[in-house]
């Protein structure tokens, strides 16, 4: 892993001294080189130079430097699995080395659909292979109705039949970590530096643990029922919400919108139709007799319509307005429109994304 950023790194700097960025122009001028000073075998060193001619791809202006522990990329000739517990792959010295490793049992039921690249990533002392596996993606059903989820502040998620997914739990860590966070940021030095890193992974971790499950139940719940899901278009959320700052802040971090790609992604590969809706006034409009006021929404938790004097939980007639919205959209002839994926075919994921959560 080292040899090979190293090289990484001698390409890109002979490629930019030379102002040529592409792989065989960069090849040309370094590939002999590398082979002789780290010692790589032939796609190794091809492998090397294609990692700067990527990182070329997204800036000409800078001479990347890559770090001796970044990722590198194994595909076919210098990698494959050999059975369910080992892999061979290219290693220095000596080139090929069978490496024993170890997987989930979700990982273990997909070993067959591995595609193309593999990346090696060095974390905390470990080693991991990250494969690219492609997922069969079932025709969407036709739904017989749609369950309008609306994704929310204190309820992570809520839907039009009134099920609430808490965030309660996840908020206040999250509020607590931050201003430990804070403290930290304060006081600056490498340790508390160090803690920081250590905490924003914890953190992470529990967001996405919790979004999976929130998200599998929906889309299970969803499945169950031969429905579709109904979420509200991303743009319309920040024009809508009326949060403090804090809560802001909790909201528009990326857990919010993990979780709506989590939903996403499992709709698909559970075929359950997933569309996106205008989000509108969902919130302050009623359900029940679709009369819109902003004082319909008494507080953060209660609807009361002034006209017909229904009464429900906010997010709970939110949900089943986009639940309505969801069903004049998912009509079939406008499905198109709609963004509903009914197509057959393979889609693919990576390993990161599709998890053994699912
Ligand atoms: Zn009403």
């Amino acid at each position: 892993m080292e040899r090979v950023n190293e090289a990484s790194t001698l390409a890109a700097q002979r490629g930019f001294e030379a102002h040529v960025f592409s792989q065989p122009s960069i090849h040309k001028r370094c590939y002999r080189e590398i082979r002789d000073r780290f010692c790589l075998s032939a796609q190794m060193a091809v492998r090397a130079i294609g990692k700067a001619v990527e990182a070329f791809q997204r800036d000409k202006s800078i001479r990347p430097v890559f770090r001796l522990h970044g990722a590198i990329t194994y595909d076919a000739r210098i990698l494959c699995f050999k059975g369910p517990d080992r892999v061979s792959l290219w290693a220095l010295p000596g080139g090929r080395m069978i490496i024993p490793m170890v997987y989930g049992e979700y990982q273990k039921q997909r070993l067959d659909r591995i595609r193309g690249q593999v990346d090696l990533v060095y974390r905390k002392g470990k080693f991991y292979l990250y494969a690219t596996i492609d997922v069969a993606e079932p025709k969407a059903a036709e739904p017989v109705d749609f369950l309008g989820v609306d994704l929310g502040i204190v309820n992570i998620a809520t839907d039009s039949d009134g099920e609430r997914h808490c965030g309660s739990q996840v908020r206040s860590m999250r509020i607590r970590r931050r201003r430990f966070r804070r403290k930290l940021q304060k006081i600056g030095t490498w340790s508390a530096k160090r803690k920081l890193r250590v905490l924003s992974g914890v953190e992470r971790r529990f967001a996405t643990w919790v979004n999976h499950n929130v998200s599998k139940q929906i889309v299970a719940k969803a499945k169950r029922s031969d429905r579709g899901i109904a979420i509200e278009e991303l743009t319309g959320i920040r024009r809508r919400v009326q949060a403090g700052r804090r809560q802001r802040a909790v909201l528009h971090s990326w857990a919010f919108l993990q979780l709506r790609k989590f939903l996403e992604y499992k709709a698909l590969l559970m075929g359950v139709l997933l569309i996106r809706v205008d989000p509108r006034n969902s919130s302050r409009t009623c359900s029940r007799c679709g009369h819109a006021e902003k004082g319909n929404r008494k507080t953060q938790e209660e609807f009361s319509c002034r006209a017909c004097g229904y009464r429900s939980h906010a997010d709970t007639n939110a949900a089943m307005n986009l639940r309505e919205r969801g069903r004049a959209a998912g009509k079939p002839a406008e499905r198109s429109v709609v963004d509903g994926r009914l197509g057959h075919g393979f889609r693919r994921l990576s390993a990161a994304a599709a998890s053994p959560h699912l």
